[in-house]
């Protein structure tokens, strides 16, 4: 009789699907091939952490701020967050009370998974949607309603047709725990308008759902589009912002992230609560990296400078790359106005690849080009490219991956 696996049933989800082309690339670079990875959202590989971030973290070190923190996260840096509200979107926050300190945003999702999820419970998410989101909410025994960015209109939402969803939804007795929405996108690169997360805020009232936005890429955002954020809109209503340290402030690897629940209702109150127990249960995040962050914050100045040269920077990327791929007979996409993604759809009638995953395989393994599939996204026929490589490198790929379809032409 085959012995029963000692592995919960939750285990079995927690795997991110993207990570079985590194193993491949890793295989590749043992072999002693040069693979160009565009396939990881990961700034300080092309845009060096800011001097006085680092000096920071080195000053803690010295210092001997070495020990664990308040494990909700030093009071400096919960401060700097809620300034930070205050300053970019004119809200207010209690820095005792709705700042939690995370290790990144990815510990915030979890945080919030464990808080609001039981088996079984449902959530909507949208597709194509940040990877990580998944295994996470499945970790909990969640399962999602998904409904869609739209791509025919430029990947926005269509708050019509969401509110119809969920009205039917909610005819079947289907109570949503949350709606998460990614602000500026990861995968498409995509600013949420303000119309539409007006009607966002309205849905989730209406419907009584919780409402949480990813806005780790809230100040990367060009070709003329406005962020707005939800803690702008959703005044009054159940809302929770994840941010952090990651992009924004060019840092993935200090782990540093928070969560903000700004509300002053009932639900709001909860959350913030158990936000706090949860910290507790596992100790402090990396305090040097707090430090850090928190000069990252109270240095806005030089902040400015910083996030201004990396945004011309990036869109310049995006735009040379994003030119190039509309001019290709096998690639197209939506011209992206925030974050450093572009998510081109593949003609792959032309082609004789099976489908995007054969397709970022045949790209590893012939061109030595690392892109991302987009059915990791849970969007099929779309890649990833990562575009922070400068414009050179982003437009010799698109003329690889040109060279690639036409050895697969159909
Ligand atoms: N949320 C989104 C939308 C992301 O794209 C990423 C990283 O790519 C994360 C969260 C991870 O954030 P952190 O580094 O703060 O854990």
């Amino acid at each position: 009789m085959a012995k029963k696996s000692i592995l919960s049933k939750r285990s079995k989800f927690v795997y991110n699907p993207l990570e079985e082309d590194d193993r491949i690339a890793e295989k590749l670079m043992a072999d002693g091939k040069k693979i160009l990875k565009l396939n990881r959202g990961d700034p300080p590989h092309y845009f060096p952490t800011p001097k006085y971030m680092i000096d920071a973290y080195i000053d803690a070190l010295k210092e001997g701020r070495t020990g664990y923190s308040t494990n909700r996260g030093i009071s400096e840096l919960r401060e700097e967050v809620s300034r930070r509200y205050e300053r970019l979107y004119k809200v207010k926050s209690d820095p005792d009370n709705d700042v939690v300190i995370t290790q990144g945003v990815s510990e915030g999702i979890k945080f919030l998974n464990a808080a609001l999820v039981n088996e079984r419970e449902r959530v909507v998410l949208f597709k194509p949607y940040y990877t990580v989101y998944m295994p996470d909410l499945q970790m909990f025994g969640g399962i999602p309603i998904m409904e869609n960015y739209d791509e025919k209109n430029n990947w926005q939402i269509d708050a019509d047709s969401l509110r119809r969803n969920l009205g039917r939804a909610a005819g079947k007795g289907v109570r949503p725990k949350y709606m998460l929405i990614t602000n500026p996108n990861n995968p498409t690169g995509t600013v949420l308008s303000k119309r539409v997360l007006e009607e966002i805020v309205d849905v989730a009232n209406e419907n009584g759902i919780f409402l949480i936005s990813d806005e780790i890429y809230d100040e990367i955002y060009y070709n003329g589009a406005k962020f707005t954020s939800i803690s702008q809109i959703a005044k009054g209503m159940p809302h929770a912002i994840l941010g952090g340290a990651s992009k924004d402030y060019d840092a993935t690897g200090f782990r540093i992230g928070y969560i903000l629940v700004p509300g002053r209702d009932k639900t709001s109150g909860e959350i913030k609560k158990t936000m706090e127990n949860f910290a507790n249960a596992r100790l402090s995040p990396n305090v040097p990296a707090q430090y850090a962050f928190t000069e990252g914050l109270r240095n806005y100045k030089e902040h400015e400078k910083a996030i201004r040269y990396m945004v011309r920077e990036i869109s310049s990327r995006v735009n040379a790359c994003v030119d190039e791929i509309n001019k290709s007979e096998y690639l197209s996409t939506v011209r992206p106005n925030g974050a450093f993604y572009i998510f081109p759809r593949l003609d792959l009638r032309k082609l004789r690849i099976k489908n995007d995953k054969d397709f970022v395989m045949k790209l590893l393994t012939e061109e030595y080009i690392q892109i991302t599939r987009g059915s990791g996204f849970g969007a099929e026929g779309h890649v990833r490219i990562v575009s922070l490589a400068q414009k050179e490198i982003l437009v010799d790929t698109v003329n690889k991956i040109n060279r690639l379809c036409s050895r697969y032409r159909r």
